[in-house]
């Protein structure tokens, strides 16, 4: 007999969360904190989604998506989890740019950028100030017709170096290009340049069980190996999910799968408008990513200098579709001194990541595909020697992940690693409107995606549920008793 993962579970929940994604995860806590009764359905066997980790043996941990955030995460992981986990970030000490045009140090924040594009890059003093205020003063109600390629025109015309500093790190962090709105820029790299970029010292698995621990304090129905099949809807609205073949109840259901998976293959599009549909199925998926996940020997590190972030490219000009090419020539250097765990084992790891495109990859024998990952080490272990001699014998495990590994670890559709583009958000926000206790929270929309966005939307998320049920055209809340 296979083990029965809902064995034990309510027959009716006021709220199902589908998928632990960092989104899913936050829902599901501020949802049961506040008194509903919560089921979390996650298909994987392991919690958060793309902030997840594995291990491989000689006790080497790597964490998945654990690269950088903004301080905003400090204030949303004590308001939303715990002073535990807000006391864990902390900030990471040397970003670094290797590329022809300039190399530099920085700390990443407005006071250094500042500073670097006046002495540096020889930017009158006023016209940084007034770049930095209108990045900082863009909100989503914002006009969206300005181009992220605009804003850039507007403040350094012909000035492909700056625009190298200033895009290449937001195009990394969420895959936006110069030709997408100006705001999806303006938000996420505002959030950084206050304070600088975070991490979660103790590592993903750390936060992750941190956050499990916290979710079945409040009663959060926590189910790992739970499939969501499709989510039924009935005349007024929501009704049940079918979860490993079994139908539960719900008054309400939280997607954190992706936005078009939810809307094609979870619920069907018979089931919303003609219209709606148009404007859902013209959303964009985000682009994916390949990584290498590397480990030195036990005994062996590199100097903090290496620094902890590094943005490195042999590319003569900074152009955003060059990220995605096959052909790589920027990769991003995440390294992992001892400190990362401090309580764990003293290992040095490195990761490489590159933006993707699933297509590259999705069609590809399985002897080519192979060939291609082992294509991919080797590649990224020659441009490592730049920064780490000898890194070829220095290494002892090195493995790659690409769009496919994404896809399918986390049904991501082509594996995209920041949900879609910036026309999802509006159709996420549209969901209630058209299936009344249907919601989704989970990267879309370029702000709301990356760790700090999807942590954020989830919170917006679940207070519109709370509202939702706590208003008229919801029935009593199911009793938690
Ligand atoms: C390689 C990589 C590096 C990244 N680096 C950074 C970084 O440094 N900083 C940063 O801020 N962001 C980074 N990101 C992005 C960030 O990790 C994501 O934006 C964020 O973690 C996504 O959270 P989410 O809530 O949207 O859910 P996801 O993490 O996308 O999880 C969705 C969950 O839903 C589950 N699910 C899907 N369908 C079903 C179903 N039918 N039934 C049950 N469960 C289901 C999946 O298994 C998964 O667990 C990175 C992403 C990638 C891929």
């Amino acid at each position: 007999m296979p083990k029965d993962f809902l064995k034990g579970a309510a027959d009716e929940y006021d709220v199902v969360v589908i998928g632990s994604g960092l989104g899913g995860l936050t829902a599901a806590n501020i949802l049961a904190r506040d008194g509903m009764k919560v089921m979390l359905a996650e298909q994987h066997y392991k919690l958060g989604g793309l902030a997840t980790w594995f291990k491989r043996p000689g006790g080497h941990i790597f964490d998945i998506s654990l690269h950088g955030f903004p301080h905003g995460m400090v204030k949303s992981c004590r308001r939303y989890w715990s002073k535990e986990i807000a006391d864990s970030i902390v900030q990471l000490e040397g970003v670094r740019f290797d590329n022809p045009m300039f190399s530099l140090t920085t700390s990443f924040d407005r006071k250094d950028f500042t500073q670097l594009l006046v002495s540096q890059f020889g930017i009158e003093e006023q016209k940084v100030n007034e770049f930095f205020d209108m990045a900082r003063g863009m909100n989503f109600y914002d006009d969206q017709s300005l181009t992220t390629g605009q804003l850039f025109e507007k403040f350094f015309p012909g000035r492909e170096d700056v625009v190298r500093l200033l895009m290449e790190p937001i195009t990394y962090a969420n895959g936006s290009t110069l030709e997408d709105p100006a705001i999806t820029y303006g938000i996420v790299f505002s959030n950084f340049m206050s304070k600088g970029v975070f991490v979660f010292q103790g590592g993903t698995d750390k936060l992750v069980k941190a956050m499990e621990k916290e979710m079945k304090a409040n009663g959060v129905d926590v189910r790992i190996n739970c499939d969501v099949e499709s989510i039924n809807v009935g005349a007024d609205g929501v009704q049940s999910v079918v979860i490993n073949g079994r139908t539960i109840k719900a008054k309400t259901v939280v997607s954190n799968a992706n936005l078009r998976s939810t809307i094609f293959k979870l619920i069907g599009e018979d089931k919303f408008d003609a219209g709606f549909i148009d404007d859902a199925k013209a959303v964009r998926l985000n682009n994916s990513s390949t990584q290498v996940y590397m480990a030195m020997h036990p005994d062996d590190t590199v100097p903090r200098e290496t620094g902890d972030l590094l943005f490195s490219s042999t590319a003569e000009r900074f152009q955003t579709d060059l990220l995605l090419s096959r052909d790589i020539t920027s990769r991003t250097f995440s390294f992992y001194y001892p400190n990362t765990r401090p309580e764990g084992k003293e290992r040095t790891l490195i990761v490489s990541s590159t933006n993707a495109k699933y297509e590259d990859w999705a069609g590809l024998s399985k002897e080519e595909y192979e060939a291609s990952k082992a294509d991919l080490v080797e590649t990224t272990l020659d441009a490592l020697e730049k920064y780490v001699p000898n890194a070829r014998e220095r290494i002892v495990h090195a493995e790659a992940a690409t769009p496919l590994t994404f896809e399918h670890y986390t049904k991501h559709l082509d594996g995209a690693s920041f949900g879609t583009k910036f026309e999802g958000l509006t159709v996420s926000r549209a969901l209630p409107d058209q299936i009344p206790g249907l919601y989704h929270a989970g990267s879309c929309g370029i702000i709301m995606s990356g760790w700090l966005g999807t942590i954020n939307y989830g919170v917006i998320v679940a207070n519109d549920v709370i509202n939702y049920i706590s208003s008229s055209a919801a029935t009593s809340p199911v009793s938690t008793s």
